[in-house]
């Protein structure tokens, strides 16, 4: 992307000494204190529950919901969520999404992307957090980018009394906590510190990891990558490749068995009415990007053998009779949902679009089959 100059930057001492302190007591203080004294089960189930919560918080409301707009949810689920989004310690909702959708229209741009993983592991996992850079307006102060936030109440709330929500939240939260169940300190320690360290950090790394470890299996135009271990630490979040392609779905992991446990939870909430208007984006989009995808990684390998442009031209034969066979595939699957749908077809008529529609899914099939054993050999 572009060049990289030096930016006049700001250090960020308080989240520096923050950032650096928690951070410390995380990686020396709790397990001295385990070594020590020993933890209770209810303390650490209570650590893991809270850290589940946040991050679920940041998946399912500070990105999909607010950042993404990938489905609507009833005020009491985005209460919920803006309250764990506070104690997530993350910024207010509405300055982590203004931030998210720069990240999105600028990925991979050493000084428009907040957090550009361009500029490496560090400064994308946590260094931009560290300092302050004001050149190319990168943040948008305003957050103008935001309007459809600025206008619901819950977001406006929670940015307004984001820091005594936030701060107040992660004190009392596991000082109310250690009280109840009488060893205040274990809770201040695991419920506390180490549930925000561990769920700070996982969360960085979508930003960082997941711009550098993984496939490209949906697009190679920017770094981001499809990470099982991320997915499964990070609630979802870890098909990031997918993500970056089709940003409005609100599914990361695209497969119903991606382990994707905020897509579950949307999913499972709009039965009961909680969650509505989930935004999907079809197979047929999601099967052609694939497939070319696979054909411009097959022609960068070829590229330098002797006989490239041969190969070349068989994968490219091959690509658009995969293309034309797939949208005959979803034309033909849209006249069979409406026939099975309309009253008025006759059953006779329902069952040659039936058939017509089954023999071009097995066309698909076999043409997807041998698409892949060429592509393959050379992607
Ligand atoms: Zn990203
Ligand atoms: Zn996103």
């Amino acid at each position: 992307m572009s060049n990289k100059s030096k930016l006049k930057s700001e250090k960020q001492w308080v989240n520096i000494i923050f950032f650096g302190l928690s951070f410390l007591a995380a990686i020396t203080l709790v397990p001295w204190y385990g070594i020590a004294y020993g933890y209770h089960f209810s303390t650490w189930a209570w650590g893991v529950g809270l850290w589940l919560f946040s991050s679920t918080s940041i998946s399912m409301g500070y990105h999909r919901l607010w950042s993404h707009r990938a489905y609507e949810a009833h005020p009491l689920l985005r209460a919920i969520m803006a309250f764990g989004g506070a104690l997530s310690l993350q910024n207010s909702a509405l300055h982590w999404s203004s931030d998210h959708r720069i990240h999105h229209k600028h990925v991979d741009h050493d000084h428009k992307d907040p957090y550009s993983a361009s500029r490496g592991f560090w400064h994308s996992h946590i260094g931009w957090l560290l300092k302050r850079e004001n050149e190319d307006k990168r943040y948008d102060e305003q957050y103008d980018r935001c309007p459809d936030l600025k206008r619901d109440p819950i977001v406006m709330f929670q940015h307004k009394y984001y820091w005594l929500l936030s701060v107040g939240l992660n004190i009392a939260v596991p000082a109310l906590l250690g009280l109840a169940y009488g060893h205040f300190w274990e809770m201040m320690l695991v419920a506390g510190v180490w549930r925000l360290v561990w769920s700070h950090h996982l969360t960085f790394f979508i930003n960082s990891l997941a711009h550098i470890w993984g496939t490209r299996p949906y697009t190679e135009e920017n770094s981001a990558r499809d990470n099982i271990v991320l997915a499964v630490l990070t609630g979802g979040e870890g098909y990031h490749n997918y993500h970056h392609k089709f940003q409005y779905d609100y599914r990361n992991g695209v497969r119903w068995w991606h382990f994707d446990p905020s897509k579950w939870w949307i999913k499972a909430l709009s039965w009961i009415g909680i969650t509505k208007n989930l935004k999907l984006v079809s197979k047929e989009k999601i099967e052609k990007a694939k497939a070319e995808t696979l054909l411009i990684k097959a022609k960068k390998k070829t590229a330098h053998l002797p006989n490239s442009e041969e190969i070349m031209q068989k994968l490219q034969d091959e690509y658009e009779e995969l293309v034309a066979k797939l949208t005959e595939l979803y034309a033909a699957q849209k006249q069979w949902l409406e026939a099975k749908k309309s009253e008025l077809a006759e059953s006779y008529d329902k069952l040659d679009i039936k058939a017509e529609y089954e023999l071009l899914k097995k066309n698909f099939e076999l043409q997807k089959a041998s698409w892949l054993q060429l592509a393959k050999q050379y992607a």
